[in-house]
């Protein structure tokens, strides 16, 4: 059988042990969803554990903070345990709380000490504008100009970070360094082990934003040492849209008091003693801030269980099989179109999308939309395709690159400006 065509695609299908997950999921009759590294879609699971949530606010009212099947008080530090085995560390180390961007406001207020000559915090260049932003304030809050304190790596080719170039750049002048796990756009992998070994032989703190890699890859970060990470798990974890982020800090610095404190740092014994002097928790729990948002983490009960179930080792292997796939295809069908391949090749740095360039990425983006794919395109010039496990098909990818193909050749794509929408 040939390896493009449509029955290939339908065997491997057929021999896919994750195949039943997506039934799980709801997807929209005649749609390929290829976005899931942007908003995961909405599975029955967590439809339910919502819904739950709905009805004890119903039943209970104010109690429900302790009643009911997922008691509010404690969802934050239940979910963490449920992370633990998702991010690879011990339960303690984790919260299900605030948001991506708030939590790295959180960890850097905690971490970064700028002490003796070790001064500037160092990113790179590729990174997501929200982290870059964060880091300047943190900055501008302890004195510092940004343009000299922030030390950016730059990356060689506009799409990918050589690791070499930031071990480089990890001088004694460092205090902490901020980096992602994947890239948004290319979607390199960086190897989080490694580096953390380099910046820790350096005595320089490393945390990670895991934003595209959680739900996609395995991590252990605790066996890797890594000092904190945050995440949001509105991506490829499926929390729905604006959902609750998770943070996690090394059990070695469990113990430190929160950069940004509120009464929700507190130990739970002691939070309703309402004592004007703050007991923090031992555990990962203390850099929470405020009142959970309960309606906005109930989805994570039923999401996150699916994650425990499959296993992230699983999970990773059919996201490269399926990214392996659509690479395939695409040299073979697409050669005569002007697209390049934008993420790295090798498994060891593919994180969990294909990132197409061509210089009429915007309008192709629409283009496929009319056509009922759904990628996302990110300026300049890239079209992110994200084949996601749990729900999507061999069959998918083969029916997306046979469409691309069509609009390419009958030149739909030029029906549309090549401007990007409000949200890309
Ligand atoms: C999606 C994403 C964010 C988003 O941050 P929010 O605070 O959730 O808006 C931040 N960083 C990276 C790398 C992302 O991919």
């Amino acid at each position: 059988m040939l390896r493009h065509s449509r029955e290939y695609a339908l065997q491997l299908d057929q021999l896919d042990e994750l195949a039943a997950y997506r039934n799980e999921f709801y997807i929209q009759e005649g749609t390929i969803y290829l976005d899931g590294n942007s908003l995961g879609l909405l599975s029955q699971r967590a439809e339910r554990s919502l819904l739950e949530i709905l009805d004890s606010w119903k039943s209970y009212g104010i109690d429900g903070w302790t009643n009911g099947k997922h008691p509010w008080f404690y969802m934050s530090e239940s979910l963490g345990e449920m992370m633990a085995q998702i991010v690879g560390c011990k339960a303690e180390e984790v919260i299900v709380t605030g948001s991506t961007t708030v939590n790295l406001h959180q960890l850097v207020a905690t971490f970064y000490k700028p002490a003796n000559g070790r001064t500037k915090i160092l990113a790179d260049e590729l990174t997501f504008p929200s982290d870059i932003y964060a880091l300047e304030s943190q900055l501008k809050l302890k004195g510092y100009d940004p343009k000299e304190y922030l030390v950016l790596v730059k990356s060689r080719d506009g799409r990918t970070i050589e690791e070499a170039d930031i071990i480089e750049a990890m001088t004694d002048e460092i205090a902490l360094i901020v980096l992602p796990s994947v890239l948004y756009r290319s979607g390199q992998l960086l190897n989080m082990k490694t580096l953390t070994e380099e910046a820790h032989k350096r005595g320089i703190m490393i945390g990670f934003d895991l934003c595209h890699s959680v739900g996609a890859i395995p991590h252990q970060l605790h066996d890797w040492d890594v000092d904190f990470a945050f995440w949001c798990n509105y991506k490829y974890l499926n929390g729905g849209p604006g959902s609750v982020a998770a943070l996690y800090v090394n059990e070695k610095h469990l113990g430190r008091e929160p950069g940004l404190s509120g009464w929700f740092s507190s130990k739970k014994e002691k939070q309703f003693d309402m004592e004007l002097d703050l007991t923090p928790e031992t555990h990962a729990g203390a850099f929470q801030i405020g009142t959970p948002h309960i309606l906005s983490t109930a989805p994570l009960i039923g999401s996150l269980s699916l994650f425990c179930e499959v296993g992230m080792e699983k999970i990773r292997k059919k996201s490269l099989q399926l990214t392996q796939y659509m690479m395939e295809l695409i040299e073979h069908e697409l050669a005569d179109y002007g697209f390049t391949i934008g993420n790295p090749r090798n498994d060891e740095h593919r994180g969990g999308h294909v990132y197409l360039e061509h210089p009429e990425a915007a309008r192709i983006c629409k283009a496929l939309k009319a056509e009922g794919i759904i990628p996302d395109f990110r300026k300049p010039n890239g079209i992110r395709l994200a084949p996601v496990a749990l729900y999507n098909t061999y069959e998918d990818v083969w029916k997306t690159v046979q469409i691309l193909k069509q609009i390419m050749k009958e030149e739909r794509h030029k029906k549309f400006d090549n401007e990007r929408g409000v949200v890309a």
